[in-house]
């Protein structure tokens, strides 16, 4: 490639640290976690993923999302979803009321599925139909989350055109909009241009968001990649907390603040105000009580850096 490709001019974040991000900390308070919720929510994130109804014994961490939900202030400018894992889950998301969307999840392939939520992926794809049975009933959007789509830690490689089936089979059974996660940070770019050029060539008007760890060091990579490709929205955790507790060695979610940092210097517009969302990293770091894994909550903004030189 001689220069530079056609990238967008604006990328949606959906942050999910209330979620993604704690579900592998000790758990936090209600008031701490609604805390959070509201301080993301004034840094101009146009989506935040904030609650999972999930059980409670699988994931404590997450136990209490309706208390926290009904806590929330929430803004208007935001877009809320929650993580529901089935047809119960989905009935108290919509009980709970004010979601625009309820995401629902299942593995690319049955390993981390099976460890995850102890179903076939098959079984999980029923699991999907019943969610969006509930959301249409409350109007409300279900969008999907296939894990461990560029790599399962337990089946190895999954083929691109596995993951276009089962993104396939959830648009069948009702969802309206794809995330393709990189659970345990096995993507690189070439694997992202081969997943995500597969779907968008079969797939070109359905909503696609990208999921990315850094467990290895590829996150910020694999968003230029997706970028290049016609991807718009990531997800993202502020603070870089999170991953997956049935996924060993999976922290580190793409960290929020790395992300609106680079975005920003690329002319990209994300809308959110950095300094808002550093303070919110300080705040995360308080409530977590460990340093985080993000890089310019470390390092500052790269103008910050340059005005303190002497030199
Ligand atoms: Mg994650």
């Amino acid at each position: 490639m001689a220069g530079p490709v056609t990238l967008p001019r604006r990328v949606t974040i959906r942050e999910v640290g209330p979620r993604d991000g704690l579900q592998s900390e000790a758990p936090l308070a209600v008031e701490e976690r609604a805390r959070l919720i509201e301080a993301l929510s004034a840094t101009g994130l146009p989506k935040i993923e904030a609650v999972s109804f999930v059980s409670p014994k699988a994931v404590p961490a997450m136990a209490g999302a309706a208390d926290v939900w009904a806590r929330v202030s929430r803004s208007p400018d935001v877009a809320y979803s929650a993580l529901v894992p089935n047809r119960r889950g989905a009935e108290e998301a919509v009980a709970g009321g004010g979601f625009a969307a309820l995401q629902a999840f299942l593995g690319a392939s049955d390993g981390y599925n099976r460890k995850n939520v102890g179903k076939s992926v098959e079984e999980s794809i029923s699991d999907v139909g019943d969610v969006v049975h509930v959301a249409r009933g409350a109007d409300l959007t279900v969008e999907v989350s296939i894990s461990a789509s560029f790599g399962d830690p337990y089946d190895g490689d999954v083929p691109a055109e596995r993951v276009l089936e089962v993104a396939e089979r959830v648009l069948a059974a009702g969802a309206e909009a794809v995330s393709l996660g990189d659970t345990t940070g096995m993507g690189t770019p070439s694997r992202v241009w081969d997943v995500v050029g597969l779907l968008r060539q079969r797939l070109p008007h359905v909503p696609l968001n990208m999921h990315f760890h850094d467990t290895r060091g590829t996150a910020m990579a694999n968003v230029l990649a997706a970028m290049e490709v016609g991807v718009t929205e990531f997800d993202a955790s502020v603070g870089g907390l999170g991953g997956s507790p049935f996924a060993p060695g999976a922290n580190g979610n793409l960290a929020t603040e790395d992300l609106v940092h680079m975005l920003g210097d690329m002319g990209i517009e994300t809308g959110v105000d950095l300094d808002k969302l550093l303070e919110v990293a300080g705040l995360v770091e308080s409530l977590v009580g460990h340093g985080l894994s993000s890089q310019v909550s470390k390092a500052g903004p790269r103008w910050r850096g340059a005005a303190g030189r002497s030199d």
